[in-house]
C-alpha cells in the first residue's frame, strides 16, 4: 500500500534521510521509530507530499506522490505531531472547512456524522475547539484525516502530552482504525508500539537499522528474559521443577512476601518463552500461579542495542537523543 524506495533528502549538506527503503502492506500498522533527529518527520513529510524528495520514489496504492499527487493525497490521512485545528472554529465547521479542503465527494452530512461518531466527538460538534481538552483536539485532528475515507493514515506523535486515560482511548481508536486503513505511526513511546504496532521500522541518521515484526524486535534486542513468578507450593519442590524445565537457564527465591506464596527470579535461555510451560507445569502439579510478571525494556534500551555499535559519545548522543 506504502511504498518507498531510496529516498534521500539533504537540507545543504546534512544528509537528513539517507536513501530509506520500506514497505507498509495493506491493513498494517507499522511503528515508525528513531531518536531526535533521525529523520522520522522529514520521512514522513516526504510520505504525505509535503516535502519533495531529493530523489527516490514514493507510492501510495501504486501512485507516485510526485507525478500524481493529487491522487496520492486522497488516499492519505495525515495527523502532524501539531494538528492543525483553527481553535475558533467549533468541531463541525472546522470539519466542513476540512471537507471542502479536500474536495471530498462523499454525502457530506452522513460522512462527517459517522466520523463523528467513530471517534466520538458528536457531542461536541457545536463546541469551540479553543474550549476543548487536549484528548479532544487529538480526536478533532485525527477526525480531519479521516475525512475523504482515505485508504493510508499517518500519525505523528498522536498521544504526546495526553493523560494516561486519554492515551488509552487514542490508542485503541487508532487499534481500531487499524481494522480498515493502513497505518503509519510515528511515536517514542514502546508500549505504545507493542500495544498497537504489527511491525517497526526503527531508523538512525536517516537509515534504517531495523525493519522487523513487533514481536521478532522486542524479543531479538532483548535476548534473554527475566520474570518474576509468585507460586503457591512447596518451595524446594518448585524450584526443582522450574530449574528442571526446557528454556530456564536460572531460577532463584528472590523473596516470601506473605505466607504462604514464594517469589521466584527466573531467567530463560535466549529467545525462549517459557511462560506457558511454566504455567502447565505449575497447574499439573497443583501449584498455584498467582502472579507473573516480566522485566520490561525501555525504548532506550532498544535504540542502544541497535545503534549502540558506534561507542563513546555516539551512544551518549543517542541515549540523550530520544526524546
Ligand atoms: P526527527 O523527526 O526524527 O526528529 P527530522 O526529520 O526532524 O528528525 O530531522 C532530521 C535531520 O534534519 C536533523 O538533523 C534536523 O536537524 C535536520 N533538519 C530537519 N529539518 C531541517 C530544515 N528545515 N533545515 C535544516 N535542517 C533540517
Amino acid at each position: 500500500m506504502i511504498e518507498i524506495t531510496d529516498v534521500r533528502k539533504s537540507y545543504g549538506n546534512k544528509h537528513a534521510v539517507n536513501g530509506l527503503s520500506f514497505e507498509v502492506k495493506e491493513g498494517e500498522i507499522l511503528g515508525f521509530l528513531g531518536p531526535n533527529g533521525a529523520g522520522k518527520s522529514t520521512t514522513l513529510n516526504i510520505i504525505t507530499g509535503y516535502l519533495s524528495a531529493d530523489s527516490g520514489v514514493v507510492k501510495i496504492d501504486g501512485t507516485d506522490i510526485l507525478t500524481d499527487p493529487i491522487k496520492a493525497k486522497k488516499d492519505i490521512g495525515f495527523l502532524p505531531e501539531i494538528p492543525p485545528l483553527y481553535l475558533e472554529m467549533t468541531v463541525l465547521e472546522y470539519l466542513n472547512f476540512v471537507y471542502d479542503l479536500k474536495g471530498c465527494k462523499l454525502p457530506r452530512k452522513q460522512h462527517l456524522k459517522e466520523i463523528c461518531e467513530v471517534v466520538k466527538i458528536w457531542d461536541v460538534g457545536n463546541r469551540l475547539i479553543k474550549n476543548l481538552s487536549k484528548g479532544y483536539r487529538q480526536r478533532v485532528g485525527i477526525a480531519q484525516a479521516l475525512i475523504g475515507n482515505p485508504k493510508v493514515l499517518i500519525f505523528d506523535e498522536p498521544t504526546i502530552g495526553l493523560d494516561p486515560r486519554q492515551i488509552i482511548e487514542i490508542r485503541n481508536l487508532i487499534k481500531m482504525l487499524g481494522r480498515e486503513h493502513t497505518i503509519i505511526l510515528s511515536t517514542h513511546i514502546l508500549p505504545e508500539v507493542q500495544a498497537v504496532c504489527d511491525r517497526i521500522v526503527v531508523i538512525n541518521k536517516g537509515e534504517i537499522v531495523a525493519n522487523e515484526k513487533t514481536e521478532d524486535l522486542i524479543n531479538a534486542v532483548e535476548g534473554s528474559r527475566k520474570l518474576v513468578a509468585k507460586i503457591v507450593g512447596p518451595e524446594d519442590e518448585v524450584l526443582k521443577a522450574i530449574r528442571g524445565l526446557g528454556g530456564v537457564k536460572t531460577a532463584d527465591v528472590i523473596g516470601k512476601r506473605d505466607t504462604d506464596s514464594i517469589s521466584y527470579m527466573i531467567e530463560s535461555q535466549d529467545r525462549v518463552d517459557i511462560r506457558k510451560p511454566l504455567f502447565y507445569m505449575l497447574a499439573s502439579k497443583g501449584w498455584a500461579l498467582i502472579g507473573l510478571e516480566g522485566m520490561e525494556l525501555s525504548l532506550e534500551d532498544i535504540f542502544m542495542r541497535l545503534v549502540g555499535k558506534e561507542k563513546g559519545k555516539e551512544d551518549k548522543k543517542v541515549k540523550k537523543g530520544v526524546k
